[in-house]
């Protein structure tokens, strides 16, 4: 951060810092004005929902995966809702064509057994299916939506033609974490197997993944991209992003409980690799630290850990200019995007509280959580 850490918070806390989010949303802006895409926010990966009056005006909605987020996506955001899932349920199928703007179906067997029931409650829906270009190079299995014997998507052998002929659009989701480049290997693998149906589509859905608000990102690229395919098929392109619109908009400030010796130092944090940052576990990746190094990189050198008694719980090595204390804070930069969305009660620690540093630099707690919120997950 540039600012200084306030040090008034509840620790642990999300700090979310409105002007770097204003920044991202002005290169989403450009590439929208530019390529004439429609850009919507995946809320799987950001769902900060107080922060959406900020991004609203930028985006054209949400992509949801389900019941639960079509409804946040309607409620709190407003714009187009478009709902995929990897299968629907009866029961919720309903509720969730009621208020969605487009229906992505994974399989021809899910088209088959729900399109109809869509339409009938709500005659605008936009119904789609998402197809499996079987290409995509992602940086672990964990996170490839295109990998072997994956469920995500139709393959080319599995498209069943009347499907094709009800659907008004395409959807696939490829990339994590990629570039221009890669997306432009995608769109080759898709157009290859799929390009035949383009024409007779309104719309192609190019997922999620692109890593857009990167620095480096070849914004210009997928800018061409856009605009030559749109020219190629004339159908509207959308883009669903997550991880890019909270990309480097916040941080997560711990405080050191303890410091312990096992062989090297260790510090335990009051915050937890498992329960409040599970990708640099599930990834894995390291969270940078503000202020430190790699092991040995600085003169003191610690491990720092979480406060659950799972013996993993760890974020890794990490070194500062002079020792750490008890009390002293730790900041985990970048951790707004697929956190706050995947964080648990696990072993009854306490979520970290959720808080914005407005551009005047005041800063704001917008939830706190406590026991009820541990409690209430269990019966
Ligand atoms: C996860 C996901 C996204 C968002 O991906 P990011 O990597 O966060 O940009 C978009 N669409 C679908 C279908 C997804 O599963």
């Amino acid at each position: 951060m540039n600012n200084p850490i306030p040090l008034t918070l509840p620790s642990p806390c999300w700090l979310l810092d409105e002007q770097k989010l204003k920044n991202n949303m002005r290169i989403i802006k450009y590439i929208k004005t530019q390529s004439n895409a429609k850009v919507l926010l995946a809320l799987k990966g950001y769902a900060l929902w107080k922060s959406f009056p900020l991004i609203e005006p930028y985006l054209d909605g949400c992509c949801a995966s389900g019941i639960h987020e079509a409804i946040l996506a309607d409620e709190a955001f407003g714009k187009e809702v478009h709902t995929y899932s990897p299968a629907f349920k009866e029961e919720e199928i309903d509720k969730i064509a009621s208020i969605s703007h487009h229906l992505v179906f994974n399989s021809p067997s899910q088209f088959r057994r729900f399109a109809n029931q869509a339409k009938e409650i709500n005659p605008e829906i936009s119904l789609g299916l998402r197809i499996n270009p079987e290409y995509s190079v992602s940086p672990t299995q964990m996170y490839n939506p295109c990998g072997l014997y994956s469920r995500l998507g139709t393959t080319l052998a599995n498209l069943d033609m009347s499907v094709i002929e009800a659907c008004e659009g395409l959807h696939f989701h490829a990339l994590c974490e990629e570039s221009a480049d890669t997306l432009a290997n995608v769109l080759m693998h898709v157009e290859e197997k799929f390009g035949k149906y383009m024409a007779q589509m309104k719309w192609i859905n190019f997922g999620g993944g692109h890593h857009i608000t990167r620095k480096g990102y070849d914004i210009e690229k997928l800018i061409q991209l856009i605009i030559n395919f749109k020219a190629k098929y004339d159908v509207e392109v959308y883009l669903e992003p997550g991880e890019a619109i909270g990309w480097e908009t916040g941080v997560l400030i711990s405080t050191v409980l303890d410091i312990v010796h096992n062989g090297m130092d260790i510090a335990i944090l009051d915050t937890s690799a498992e329960a409040h940052m599970p990708d640099t576990i599930l990834m894995p990746y390291r969270a940078e630290v503000v202020g430190a190094g790699k092991a040995g990189e600085k003169s003191h050198t610690y491990r720092l850990a979480g406060n659950t008694c799972l013996a993993g719980d760890i974020m890794g090595e990490y070194s500062f200019d002079s020792p750490l204390s008890i009390g002293d804070k730790i900041v985990f930069e970048d951790q707004m995007h697929y956190t706050m969305v995947k964080s648990t009660t696990f072993n009854g620690i306490k979520l970290p509280c959720i808080a914005i540093q407005r551009a005047d630099d005041t800063l704001e707690v917008l939830r706190e959580f406590g026991y009820e919120d541990f409690r209430d997950r269990l019966s």
